[in-house]
């Protein structure tokens, strides 16, 4: 258990906390499900980049997916090995590319015909061959949130099926790429299995008929996605998922990639703030909080659903918004919450808060961002320290 009270005392607030023996426990149920086959758990790092978080997954064997030059730059600072890191993305810069390709990763996933052009030209220009893996877009709705749906047609990523085919025809005529292989992502916080089944039987088939004409797929990469309660969703079990997968792979011998981000973090990550006084209006009540939007994003960008709970044992409870100081009507941890009647300096716990929470953080209103905690057997340290107003102004101060 961690003991949010001590934490505040010690730290201040508003504070991330992250449970290492939950990340340590979600990894490890992923690997388990994926054991009966070739695998590689590749944490998708832009969830939750603190360099201890990857520190921690990296000596529990995990890789990485990246999504920039940056992100593989923390992988491997943290430990991870290059034959684990795969880079995704929609947009690559050329130094990104070239550097990806220096650094010797797994992989590249390639997300249109253009970037395959720059790839080859890159490797093309430091004589190598780049080992590459085309995004597919099967096309496939994912029954999520619109703005975390990425495998529909009319979504930016992947390409279809039939360009796919034409791009591996081409790269693998290239002398400067070597095709390994193929990558699908369709959505985030997926809590339905039937779409990632649908999306894997037709990525699968597209592999055996790439590998009949002497392709030479070796990975599958199934993406990440996989939902965790937030409120009271249904999630898809980590057994099931992988047994999904495999049902469509038989008769292929191929190394599994999955790569994760919320799944490993998203509910071992806990967000602190203090209670700074109520306000009440005409007909509503608002809590108002020493953290915002600034500190967590989801609630105001996506009107993602967090658990908030206040620390006091009172069971009057009345509706309320969670609100922070940022000038903006959008600035909410939680909306119409049921939380009793607050003093100044409460604790309000916002629940899982471990994906997508302190690495989307920003210094609107000269907000520094909050300091990261890490309760490992019992004990916490601090793993990334609060800033500090010197901190925010650093790279502006010297023009004065
Ligand atoms: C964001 C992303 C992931 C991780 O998604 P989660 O929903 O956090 O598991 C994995 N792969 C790619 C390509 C992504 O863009």
């Amino acid at each position: 258990m961690v003991d949010f009270k001590k934490l505040c005392e010690k730290y201040d607030t508003p504070l991330y906390v992250y449970d290492f023996n939950k990340i340590e426990e979600n990894f490890l149920s992923l690997k388990k499900a994926f054991k009966a086959r070739k695998s590689i758990i590749s944490y998708a790092i832009k969830a939750n980049s603190n360099l201890s978080v990857l520190k921690k997954l990296a000596s529990l064997g995990s890789g990485a997916d990246c999504v920039s030059i940056g992100e593989i730059k923390r992988a491997l600072i943290a430990g991870i090995p290059k034959y684990k890191i795969v880079f995704s993305g929609v947009g690559k810069r050329d130094e990104e590319i070239r550097e990806a390709l220096e650094l010797d990763i797994l992989f590249i996933n390639l997300e249109s015909e253009a970037e395959m052009d720059r790839v080859e030209e890159i490797a093309k220009s430091l004589d190598k061959k780049a080992r590459i893996s085309i995004r597919v877009n099967p096309d496939i709705d994912p029954k999520t949130h619109p703005y975390i749906s990425t495998g529909l047609s009319e979504n930016k990523f992947g390409v279809d099926i039939e360009s796919a085919k034409k791009m591996y025809l081409r790269a693998n005529k290239s002398s400067y790429l070597e095709p390994v292989g193929i990558h699908f992502h369709i959505g985030s916080q997926l809590t339905d299995i039937e779409p990632i089944k649908e999306a894997s039987r037709i990525v699968a088939d597209l592999t055996r008929a790439l590998i009949n004409i002497g392709i030479e797929i070796k990975f599958f990469d199934i993406g990440g996605g996989l939902g965790i309660v937030y409120k009271d969703e249904k999630t898809i079990k980590p057994y099931d998922y992988a047994q999904a997968i495999f049902s469509n792979l038989k008769g292929l011998d191929l190394t599994v990639v999955c790569e994760p981000g919320r799944y490993i973090v998203g509910n071992a990550g806990y967000f602190l703030t203090k209670v700074l006084y109520e306000k009440r209006t005409k007909n509503k009540r608002f809590i108002i909080v020493d953290g915002a939007m600034n500190d967590l994003l989801r609630p105001s960008l996506y009107k993602a659903y967090h658990k908030v709970e206040v620390l006091r044992n009172d069971e009057a409870k009345s509706k309320a918004d969670v609100v922070g100081p940022v000038c903006e009507s959008g600035d909410f941890l939680a909306k119409d919450a049921f939380l009793p009647k607050t003093k100044h300096n409460d604790i309000i716990v916002v629940y899982s808060a471990g994906a997508y929470g302190f690495v989307m953080s920003s210094n609107y209103n000269t907000r520094p961002r909050a300091a990261e905690i890490a309760v490992e057997d019992g004990k916490d340290r601090v793993i990334r320290d609060r800033e500090s107003f010197e901190d925010l102004i650093a790279l502006e101060k010297k023009y004065l």
